[in-house]
């Protein structure tokens, strides 16, 4: 008989060649030491004020460390990060509604910038702000992606597209909340994406946020701690249909599993019928509950 999990997955969103390298190495040792993997969505191409810088070996080499140990996962997030147009919900997008070879463009060349600084070809697509359209998807199934990662809000149809998807749930400072209500659901299995920006950090040097690394640091100690990965018992028939089940003590009841990157989540959760996503708004902490 299979065991209810709730997967955690941790991304992180917008490092490049121009952005706090200094804060994102203190992120990947806190990771490395607690031996917590990240799916990192990486610009391509960064901005500054003569123009593109592309990602290379040199100026992203904590990157390409974390890479090599195995802390990271990479992801595209996009090419340059630009706000080209606006979607009808008013959300910035670097591809939706921009035209097909424009979008080609901007996946291929970004997709070759970094499969030559980190080695390897990447699977996953992360499209800035969220936003992208059926071109985009089109594109990333042609070109063999085999995730994307966005907000459920921005989820398309499956029939679009054979990519698995991993949307974003909540955001990290709310990880812990996301657990409680994950397991609220003891009998089906659950999924938690949880993101961070740079600008969540009370260390960071633009517009700091509210997390300091202390923070970010304990969280993730209690992540690891063992009452939270014990073996579960076996879960009953999924016949709640994703409404929270009655409450018991469910802590001595759940496995959780800190899913070793994006892909591994998106195999091992999402390949399996999404039941229910809860109806919170953008911002407000959910999970995914899934019948396996
Ligand atoms: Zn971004």
């Amino acid at each position: 008989m299979s065991r209810a999990t709730i997967n955690i997955v941790l991304r992180f969103d917008d490092p490049s060649p121009t952005t706090d390298h200094a804060l994102e190495r203190e992120i990947f040792t806190i990771l490395g030491e607690l031996d917590i993997p990240v799916t990192v969505g990486v610009v391509p191409f960064g901005i500054d004020t003569g123009g593109l810088v592309p990602l290379t070996r040199d100026n992203v080499s904590h990157l390409v460390a974390a890479h090599a140990k195995g802390i990271i996962e990479v992801a595209q997030h996009g090419y340059a990060h630009e706000h080209l147009t606006t979607t009808p919900k008013g959300s910035p997008s670097e591809f939706w509604d921009v035209p097909a070879e424009e979008q080609y463009r901007r996946i291929d060349e970004g997709h070759d910038q970094l499969a030559q600084t980190f080695g390897q070809p990447i699977r996953g697509f992360i499209p800035p702000w969220n936003t992208y359209d059926n071109t985009t998807l089109r594109h990333l199934a042609a070109r063999g992606y085999e995730y994307l990662s966005s907000c459920v809000a921005t989820t398309p149809q499956r029939q679009f597209s054979p990519c698995c998807f991993v949307p974003r749930t909540c955001d990290i400072h709310q990880l812990r909340q996301a657990y409680a209500e994950a397991l609220r659901h003891r009998c089906l299995s659950s999924t938690v994406v949880a993101i961070m920006h740079h600008h969540d950090f009370l260390e960071y040097a633009g517009n700091p946020g509210k997390l300091s690394l202390a923070a970010f640091r304990e969280t993730l100690r209690w992540l690891k701690q063992p009452a939270l990965h014990h073996a579960a018992a076996p879960r009953g028939k999924p016949g709640c249909g994703g409404k929270p089940c009655s409450p018991k003590t469910p802590s001595q009841e759940r496995a959780t599993a800190l899913a070793p990157s994006m892909f591994a989540a998106a195999k091992t959760a999402f390949d399996s019928h999404i039941v229910d996503v809860s109806q919170t708004p953008y911002s407000a902490p959910f999970i995914i509950v899934s019948a396996r």
